[in-house]
């Protein structure tokens, strides 16, 4: 994720702003551009300083606070290239609901931001009914015996369970599973990565490189996860895995790879806006110094983003460590896993 400026006073932006604190002009996100943008009232609709010969309006979802992103009448949606998606949104007459909806759309939007920085454009459920990509927000029924919204995806259709949104519940499973992370934007991301596992690999004619790095897929997909709840994941599934979830099955540990992607070049990213360098005084050695200035959404080879990577994780992990905190990224990348992630990379360079 990138900073913004205002365009109108200089004031430093963040991608969910919706108000310059400064100069109080209204913002929007352009999709198209990338950036956020101050805006000009112009009748009912909205000229953005940072492109002021068009005249925009904002996505639908803005009247609810849940969407900060502007829509040309190229997409032919009152919803913008992010909300198009959605197919079910949580019941806003229930309590509670419009503010977990707002969580779930910053994290949705966040996933969009990165998709489209790669080029990653997914078509809408109009553009192909069978596989395009669609939204469930979906509480678990009010009855303890009702049955339980599983966070997932099939074909295209991506269900998350709103329930995610609640800190204490999420905090709860994510102790529940043993996991050592567990976030919204995980799981948007984790669970993109299953539709684009459709379209990069399934139908982009990859299965046999893919099954080189990441195995056979066609095993039996429940079986495999029902041996993995039963009996846990291998002992030594750290030299090849980046979680623990990613050994039950190829499809799991492509989902879980394509997601520390993402987590990897976005938070990249954020580090290069703040011209962060990492330079621990206590050592001369180069493995641990970088200096955070590429674009990864850009770059090259995956080499070049784990060497800006690496020294970055060991320092913010230890500045949340002296909080009292977990780790911002408690995980190994083993040579194996930097190997699948280099596969990720190679995939969705290749299709730009
Ligand atoms: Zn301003
Ligand atoms: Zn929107």
């Amino acid at each position: 994720m990138k900073l913004f400026r205002c365009q109108s006073c200089g004031q430093v932006l963040y991608f969910e702003n919706t108000v310059c604190e400064r100069c109080s002009h209204r913002l929007g996100y352009l999709p198209d551009l990338a950036t956020l943008s101050a805006l000009q009232p112009d009748d009912a609709l909205w000229r953005p300083l940072a492109q002021p010969r068009r005249i925009l309006r904002f996505c639908e979802n803005a009247v609810h606070d849940a969407c900060n992103w502007l829509v040309g009448d190229d997409i032919g949606s009152v919803f913008c290239l992010a909300c198009r998606h959605n197919r079910t949104i949580p019941d806003l007459s229930i309590e509670d609901n419009e503010v977990r909806w707002r969580k779930l759309e910053l994290a949705k939007h966040w996933l969009f931001y990165s998709l489209l920085r790669l080029g990653l454009k997914p078509k809408s459920r109009l553009e192909d009914p069978d596989g395009g990509l669609a939204f469930d927000f979906l509480a678990d029924s009010p009855s303890p015996t009702g049955p339980k919204v599983l966070t997932g995806h099939d074909n295209g259709l991506i269900t998350i369970a709103i329930e995610e949104a609640d800190d204490a519940e999420r905090e709860r499973r994510r102790t529940l599973m043993r996991e050592p992370y567990r976030s919204l934007l995980g799981h948007f991301r984790h669970e993109v990565g299953h539709y684009f596992w459709d379209v990069l690999i399934r139908d982009g004619g990859k299965l046999g490189p893919f099954r080189e790095v990441f195995g056979d897929d066609t095993q039996d997909y429940g079986a495999a996860l029902a041996t993995h709840y039963d009996n846990g994941p291998p002992a030594d599934w750290q030299e090849t895995f980046v979680s623990a979830y990613a050994s039950s099955h190829p499809w799991e540990d492509w989902a879980e790879t394509w997601a520390h992607y993402l987590h990897i070049v976005d938070t990249l990213e954020m580090a290069a806006a703040f011209g962060i360098r990492v330079q621990p005084r206590l050592t001369r050695e180069e493995t641990l110094s970088a200096e955070i200035d590429l674009d990864p959404y850009q770059t090259g080879s995956m080499q070049e983003i784990i060497d800006a990577w690496l020294p970055l994780i060991f320092a913010v992990n230890s500045l949340n460590r002296a909080m009292g905190n977990q780790d911002l990224y408690p995980f190994v990348l083993s040579p194996t896993v930097i190997d699948k992630l280099g596969f990720v990379h190679e995939v969705v360079h290749a299709r730009r």
